[in-house]
């Protein structure tokens, strides 16, 4: 009796971690086939920003971008964008891939049941829709020629079986990424002036140390740090020709 209890635990165990591990990866494909990598041409990296657009680090964010020539991919939040139109019809114009990243970015999201689920990319996709001035269901919009692919990321890359059904049912892309940048811990270690050079170092140098080719990284572009964090990882990756 006590065999079994034990074997029973330890499977009970396994079985937790597995499904944590499932729904927690992004990069896992248990539940939803993310693309994570290959994103840009001839093995080059691809950068992607989450979590905007922000009024003051998504312009900087896209005046680097226009600097150095580079389309990059936004998830934007149907609420800021629906405050910022202007900024993600800037992102179609310059040439980005604008994707959906919900519409309010809520930490239950995962586990909110599928209507909330759909409701939430649904009015994402709205606010990207009526920002772009072209239909979510065109491929182009006439007028202004400008390509809106229906893209999606999951908040927290989360994702499990109720987000695979609804965005197989809304016929969305999931984009995922497989090198994390963790630029959100550069707040903290950015607070201080003096000690930000450093911490934005050691940020790239970590990013440095996972990218190959076709990676897909991911950052932020609403963070005060971010213009800095790409000025830096920019010069980097170039340096290495993998962008
Ligand atoms: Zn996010």
């Amino acid at each position: 009796m006590p065999v079994l209890f034990l074997i029973l635990a330890v499977a009970a165990v396994l079985m937790t971690a597995f499904l944590v591990w499932a729904c927690a990866s992004i990069d896992s494909g248990v539940w939803v086939k993310a693309v994570c990598r290959d994103l840009g041409p001839d093995g080059k990296v691809t950068l992607t920003f989450d979590d905007g657009p922000d009024p003051v680090s998504t312009p900087e964010i896209l005046d680097i971008l226009a600097e150095n020539k580079i389309s990059a991919y936004f998830f934007v939040i149907g609420e800021k964008a629906e405050k910022h139109p202007e900024l993600v019809r800037r992102m179609l114009l310059q040439g980005h891939h604008v994707g959906n990243h919900t519409y309010t970015h809520s930490v239950l999201f995962p586990l909110s049941g599928k209507p909330c689920i759909e409701d939430e990319i649904r009015a994402c996709d709205s606010v990207i829709d009526s920002a772009s001035g072209a239909s979510i269901d065109s491929v182009t919009d006439s007028a202004t020629r400008i390509s809106v692919p229906r893209l999606f990321r999951p908040p927290f890359g989360v994702t499990n079986p109720d987000i695979a059904k609804i965005v197989k049912h809304t016929r969305h892309k999931v984009i995922g990424w497989n090198v994390r940048s963790f630029d959100t811990c550069l707040v903290k270690d950015c607070l201080s002036e003096s000690k930000a050079d450093e911490a934005i170092a050691k940020c790239v140098d970590r990013i440095m140390s996972q990218v190959g080719p076709g990676s897909v990284i991911l950052l932020h572009d609403r963070l005060s740090h971010s213009p800095s964090l790409l000025r830096a990882l920019v010069s980097a990756l170039r340096a290495a020709d993998m962008l």
